[in-house]
């Protein structure tokens, strides 16, 4: 059952700032219609995203746009997305489902309303429905009973763009620290879940080496790099300057750390599909039982 906004308040210190809008929604499926990306629809329970990670390009979006309020400020549970998705699960037979779009299906709020579950456990009744999680949140532990019931059809990409938590803490200080990341990617790892590291946006690092030994050691079966994607006078080229970092943005670096996961990660199995934008080349994937996804456009309209 989800629980009623009231439900929050006794942890006040998770949703420090965080103005919290529950909303009912229209629709919860998303069709995504080139087949290159490797899934039939994107579903995200939330819309806004409490971790407010400052490159985030979906900021800028027009449904992101929030009066006065900062991306990062706000954040619109979707109450019905479970039962919306109940009854479009005829749309889901034979289809791949990724979560989440402009927001991550295990941000602070999913703690306490658990739509992300709750549209997890729709999803776990369609048989022939494969499914996609992409987080930068341990929270998804909360759910590993779950997670482990789908078997080969779920894997999750876990976001984990620098090996350094006082970068993260400049470029993503409401998001969960790299060192709790990593322990979630062997909890899940350990229960026969399928995970890939994704260094997306690819930010500064102390060593890729020791970065992509950290990914290989994780239990990850995948891991791939992407370019930061700015927009027009984006305040967050400043931030990379004032620190040192503009060379995230150039494509040798971005190889460098390619190449160290290429290096030390598991062989590569080839797909030959589009890699779209912002989300990075792949530098290795396995295939997930008879199936093997592609990394989808994380952002890709709200
Ligand atoms: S990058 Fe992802 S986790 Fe960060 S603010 Fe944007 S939607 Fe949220």
């Amino acid at each position: 059952m989800v629980p009623l906004l009231s439900a929050v308040e006794p942890m006040p210190h998770l949703f420090h700032e965080l103005r919290i809008e529950p909303e009912e929604a229209r629709s919860i499926l998303r069709p995504q219609r080139d087949e290159r990306y490797g899934f039939g629809f994107a579903l995200s329970p939330y819309r806004g995203c409490g971790h407010g990670c400052r490159y985030c390009y979906v900021r800028e979006y027009p449904n992101a746009l929030h009066g006065a309020e900062e991306w990062g400020g706000w954040s619109a549970p979707k109450m019905n997305a479970p039962e919306l998705l109940w009854q479009q699960r005829h749309r889901l037979h034979n289809q791949s489902v990724f979560l989440a779009s402009a927001t991550d299906p295990y941000q602070p709020l999913e703690r306490e309303f658990r739509l992300t579950r709750g549209c997890l456990e729709v999803l776990l009744k369609c048989p022939t429905t494969r499914v996609l999680l992409h987080t930068r949140s341990p929270l998804v532990i909360q759910d590993l009973d779950l997670l482990r019931e789908f078997g080969a059809r779920l894997s999750v990409g876990f976001s984990i763009p620098t090996d350094d938590d006082t970068v993260r803490q400049i470029v993503e200080p409401k998001a969960p620290p790299i060192p709790s990341r990593w322990a979630a990617v062997e909890r899940l790892s350990a229960s026969g879940i399928q995970v890939g590291i994704s260094a997306t946006p690819l930010m500064a690092m102390v060593d890729p080496r020791a970065f992509a030994r950290r990914a290989r050691l994780s239990g990850a079966n995948s891991a791939w790099v992407g370019g930061l994607r700015l927009l027009k006078n984006d305040p967050f080229y400043q931030v990379l300057a004032r620190h040192g970092w503009l060379h995230v943005l150039d494509k040798a670096y971005q190889a460098e750390v390619r190449e160290a996961l290429r290096a030390a990660m598991p062989p590569v199995v080839r797909h030959g599909k589009k890699m779209p934008r912002g989300c990075g080349a792949a530098v290795g994937y396995r295939p997930m039982a008879a199936q093997t996804f592609l990394q989808p456009a994380l952002f890709e309209g709200l």
